[in-house]
């Protein structure tokens, strides 16, 4: 007996990196999550939440977030909408978009959550695939004229940077929505947010799981012109974020140098793996996020994911097309990255 609509049943979906139970001693390097502990000013106003706060439903916009992100971005605080993560923002634009016979449109290979949340809608879901440069589609994203349209740049698993210009004439291009998902900003050279200004159809993602390590903690937000949030807004959940994050998220973008300065030891982290890495004849894509696409000297990715892992040591091995020999490892701490590097050179 099946109980539920038939796309729902026939769909596979999404599944999240492996989340060993806190405690568990493993070096975790398959989530992309931040090796650095939060803003400590975020930990305090953590500690000194009011029972108060909670008796109470939170405020449906989040008003004490958006205030302390419109003063870091330079962006009216109603041009910014709250979600409980990204993830929830994407749910809510592929549910205010999608329907039977309506394309959502994404280059891949990329997050696999927009095809998931395409599926769920039974919207037609189409795959412009990336050249093995990883430089955007953009004349073919254009032709394909989605509803919407996801570019998550920086790309994940890829890492690679997505040009502002070539956005730029992707926005001018589609009829549709841009949703421009900017996970891994933090750790990039560029970012978007100017062509939400210049163009009606664009929505940028930020999220403060990955810059600000609060993966745990579910914070996302989107910028926006205030007519496009206003149709968003009917679709989300009254209390989408609740009181606690937001309280501990406007802290935590408050503390922009905090952020910049573990940004900042990610990005030597990374070069200086890529550069040992390299050595090792692992192939390796370039960068601007807080992980690594690579491909290991035979092609034997999904071997090493699993020897890693008996030792101890998660990355993300993704078996599907054009990746089934290449894996994804985000930037631990110096020591975790050291002893990935010598597990790496005893298996090899
Ligand atoms: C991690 C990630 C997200 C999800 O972020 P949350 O705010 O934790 O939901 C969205 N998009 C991409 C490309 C990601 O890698």
């Amino acid at each position: 007996m099946n109980y539920f609509r038939k796309s729902i049943h026939e769909m596979s979906g999404y599944v999240p990196g492996e989340q060993p139970a806190l405690g568990t001693k493993i070096i975790k390097l398959n989530s992309n999550e931040n090796p650095y502990p939060p803003s400590p000013k975020a930990l305090n106003v953590l500690r000194e939440i009011d029972g108060e706060m909670l008796r109470r439903y939170p405020d449906p916009t989040a008003t004490s977030f958006r205030l302390a992100a419109s003063e870091v971005l330079g962006v009216p605080s109603d041009w910014i909408i709250a979600g409980n993560g990204s993830d929830d923002l994407l749910n809510l634009i592929v549910r205010a978009v999608g329907e039977p016979g309506k394309q959502v449109v994404c280059p891949a290979p990329t997050y696999v959550l927009y095809r998931t949340l395409a599926e769920i809608q039974e919207a037609d879901f189409v795959e412009v695939p990336y050249p093995d440069d990883y430089q955007l589609p953009v004349d073919l994203l254009i032709a394909a004229q989605g509803a919407v349209t996801f570019v998550a740049a920086p790309n994940s698993p890829s890492g690679t940077a997505i040009s502002v210009a070539d956005l730029e004439t992707l926005a001018k291009g589609l009829s549709g929505l841009l949703v421009i998902d900017e996970a891994y900003v933090d750790f990039a050279e560029e970012n978007a947010l100017e062509l939400t200004k210049k163009y009606n159809n664009v929505i940028v993602l930020r999220t403060l799981s990955k810059g600000y390590s609060l993966a745990g903690l579910r914070l996302g937000f989107g910028i926006a012109n205030p007519q496009l949030l206003a149709e968003l807004n009917k679709v989300k959940d009254s209390y989408n974020v609740d009181a606690l994050a937001y309280a501990v998220a406007a802290a935590a973008i408050a503390d922009r140098d905090y952020k910049t300065a573990n940004a900042e030891k990610i990005k030597v982290s990374r070069s200086q793996l890529a550069v040992t890495l390299k050595q090792l004849n692992f192939e390796v894509w370039p960068s601007q996020t807080n992980f690594l696409l690579v491909r290991p000297p035979k092609g034997d990715a999904e071997r090493i994911y699993q020897t890693l892992k008996m030792q101890r040591i998660l990355i993300r091995y993704f078996k599907q097309p054009r990746l089934e020999d290449k894996l994804r490892i985000t930037i631990g701490t110096e020591e975790q990255n050291q002893i990935l590097v010598n597990t790496l050179r005893e298996i090899l």
